[in-house]
């Protein structure tokens, strides 16, 4: 029968043939009842954060009859205004996904097969133990993706005497992060909805995706501001944009130092800003001279006149005028020079007299949460170094000793440095470059534990797998991160119960310290340290429950007393710089590798998030993917210019080779992009074969990428990638 021809009549007569015997009367009755029942039923609603990706959005989700039913942007949450992303929908399949993980795992003889709680966590101690009497405690390692409860397994590892926390840091954001520190001593915000002029350079809102800042965004274009877009690509935030300047990949610097000259050259800065706040104006001025716009325009491919006229808007519109502090394009770790582009880039805003100032850059008011102590007395720090090179003096100096450089455990792992590991909502074998190291370090490892809720590339090779419960199915530790002028406090708490024998993450780790002998630090549970968290903030633990969000007091006020840096001000010349041999202030440095201009199938082959996937992390749910296919969007972007020269159809097939991976992939041929540089989205190229999704679907250009190392922190350099493209 055709599905599209059949009518209620002729529906209700196939039912009673196929019902045979059954009353077809009392089933519709029952179906009335249960339909009824089901209308009646009221929804619940329980206020959360998403877990869909690292913003961790406020939302309220509905529960009806015990299932989840929807969920929605929670209006009060600072992070995210009221609104969620598509991502943070398709995420909630995995809740009913059957490729989760169901109770804990153990590999043997190459195949995984179910085991108790109590064997796995046995088993786990007794191996570790072993390890930390043969190889003491720096063999062990923890990394994970920043989760709220970060702060505990931070505690295991100090508990267990090793030094060695690691989250993703250094493959996104060590070089920006630092930047901004050695400038003006932490990592600042940008006041978007109050800003006249907004110049984005390297940074995708709209895509990467950060739901508060784009509703900023378009709150200040309502009120009359300009948004201009510096990116080789023209990205979901060039569509917003008042001004789209395609700059050649990895010059951002140039445009920057040119930007300053400008400033200088005219006069233009907040001459009382940099007499009452800064340091080393003179040294700056002294070398800016060498970078004219002219020279810049030569390298950056944006013209000098633009330059000029930019720099001259901004200076117009100052103090309410930002350069967006940046994230992961062009500061975060992606060049060989990003960290002087993160340093110029703090230099800049701070000619403009913006910082802390309404509608510049500012430094949000974060809750001052509580501590377990002295109840729940904290291990002592380990006294050593990493032997990833942070905070080793000489090894990565500027290196973020709190992040590590995940991307150095394969190789620690290899060298037998490293022995054990637990990896915890975090993927190093889909996202570190240069899988096939990657994967043989993690093999090397004479213990891996992953912690996840599907079998990832990583966690298909551990030794055991522990199954989170999802986000939706547990309470987790207090959150700060959506804090702004207002300090902001969140919870992620149960919404529906663990369908299957999994764990919340924090009483997974407690549980893993009582086993591993280590139990005193751990004589709490998630509600316990909520509460003794919440106590200082003068609210409870019930309230915060009840709204999901708080704001906790602490308000924001323009302008500031004394920075966090040495000399209490923008540290615009820096001698701790100086003391470890790199510039006092920015200086031009070259991309470390560049595609060679006479090779019609040379490029740089750049990378970035599309607004439906987060990384590898969603590509396996089946409507995200469907979007992905049905719009045709896992395909490499081309200059359609270069594309013709290489007798490339919009479509077509190419193949992709750099030192270190090759694949092929589909070419989007298009004027959006510039001609020297491809761009491929992240979150494809999985290669686990238990995400069935997501399976051998587009590639990443992680499997493109060599390993690096920047020599200021450690980052992974993850657009220093040449490329060669040819028809396949
Ligand atoms: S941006 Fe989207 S996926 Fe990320 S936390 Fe917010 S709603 Fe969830």
């Amino acid at each position: 029968m055709n599905l599209m021809n059949i009518t209620r009549r002729n529906f209700l007569k196939t039912v009673v043939a196929g019902l045979g015997t059954l009353s077809l009367t009392s089933e519709l009755l029952h179906f009335k009842k249960w339909a009824h029942a089901s209308a009646e039923t009221a929804l619940s609603r329980v206020p959360t954060i998403c877990n869909g990706c690292g913003n961790r959005c406020g939302i309220i989700a509905y529960v009806k009859n015990g299932r989840l039913w929807k969920i929605e942007g929670n209006p009060e949450a600072n992070g995210n205004l009221g609104v969620i992303c598509p991502k943070g929908h398709g995420y909630l399949y995995d809740l009913y996904n059957p490729a989760r993980i169901k109770s804990p795992l153990k590999r043997v003889n190459g195949r995984f097969e179910p085991i108790t709680w109590e064997q796995a966590y046995k088993e786990i101690a007794q191996k570790i133990n072993l390890i930390l009497l043969s190889h003491g405690p720096q063999s062990i390692f923890w990394a994970n993706y920043p989760q709220t409860n970060h702060l505990y397994a931070l505690r295991l590892m100090h508990a267990l005497g090793s030094p060695h926390y690691f989250t993703h840091g250094s493959t996104c954001y060590t070089a920006r992060n630092a930047g901004w520190v050695y400038t003006v001593g932490e990592l600042p915000s940008n006041d978007l909805a109050n800003s006249q002029l907004i110049v984005i350079i390297g940074r995708n809102p709209a895509g990467g995706i950060d739901l508060g800042q784009v509703k900023r965004i378009v709150q200040a274009k309502e009120k009359g501001a300009k948004l201009v877009v510096v990116d080789p690509r023209h990205s979901e935030t060039a569509i917003l944009a008042d001004e789209w300047l395609p700059i050649k990949p990895g010059t951002d610097l140039a445009l920057l130092l040119a930007m300053i000259n400008v400033m200088i050259k005219e006069g233009l800065y907040d001459k009382k800003f940099v007499a009452e706040k800064t340091v080393g104006f003179d040294q700056l001025e002294e070398q800016i001279v060498n970078y004219p716009p002219e020279w810049a325009e030569k390298v950056c491919e944006i013209s000098a006149s633009t330059i000029v006229r930019l720099t001259r808007e901004l200076a117009k519109a100052k103090p309410k005028a930002l350069i967006h502090r940046g994230y992961h394009g062009a500061f975060g770790a992606q060049y060989l020079n990003s960290f002087q582009t993160a340093r110029a880039l703090a230099i800049a805003n701070s000619l403009l007299g913006n910082i802390n100032r309404e509608g510049g850059i500012y430094f949000p008011k974060t809750a001052l949460l509580g501590e377990l102590q002295p109840k729940h007395p904290a291990p002592e720090l380990p006294q050593m170094g990493k032997l990833d090179g942070t905070g080793v003096p000489g090894r990565y100096p500027l290196g973020s000793y709190g992040d590590g450089i995940a991307h150095a455990i394969p190789e620690l792992a290899l060298r037998g440095e490293l022995k054990a590991g637990f990896v915890y909502h975090y993927n190093p074998l889909r996202t570190n470059p240069n899988p096939k190291r990657v994967i043989a370090g993690y093999q090397k490892l004479e213990l891996l534990v992953a912690i996840d809720t599907v079998l990832s590339e990583t966690a298909s090779v551990a030794h055991d797998v522990l199954p989170e419960s999802f986000y939706l199915e547990r309470t987790e530790a207090i959150d700060t991160k959506h804090s702004g002028k207002r300090a902001q406090v969140s919870i992620q708490q149960q919404v529906v119960k663990p369908l299957f024998d999994t764990k919340p993450g924090t009483q997974i780790i407690i549980e893993l310290a009582k086993h591993l002998g280590v139990g005193k630090y751990f004589d709490f549970d998630i509600e316990e340290a909520n509460r003794l968290r919440l106590k200082p903030l003068g609210v409870t633990l019930e309230q915060l429950k009840e709204k999901g969000v708080l704001f906790v007091g602490y308000k924001w006020k323009e302008g500031f007393d004394r920075l966090n840096t040495p000399s209490g001000k923008v540290e615009i010349s820096c001698q701790r710089l100086e003391r470890l041999d790199f510039p006092s202030v920015p200086q031009w440095q070259e991309p470390l590798v560049s595609p060679d201009p006479n090779d019609p199938h040379s490029f740089r082959l750049l990378h970035g998030k599309q607004a439906i996937h987060t990384h590898a992390m969603t590509a396996n749910q089946p409507i995200l993917m469907s979007i992905s296919h049905r719009y045709d969007m896992i395909r490499l972007w081309m200059n359609r210019g270069r594309g013709i020269q290489l007798g490339l159809k919009d479509g077509d097939w190419v193949q992709m080779e750099s030192l270190v991976g090759k694949g092929r992939i589909r070419v989007r041929l298009t004027d959006g992009i510039h001609p020297s540089c491809v761009w491929l989205p992240s979150g494809y190229g999985i290669f686990s074969k238990h995400l069935k999704t997501a399976y051998d679907i587009g590639l990443s250009y992680n499997d493109f990428l060599p390993t690096y190392f920047d020599p200021t922190v450690g980052h992974a350099m993850a657009s220093e990638i040449v490329v060669k493209v040819m028809k396949a």
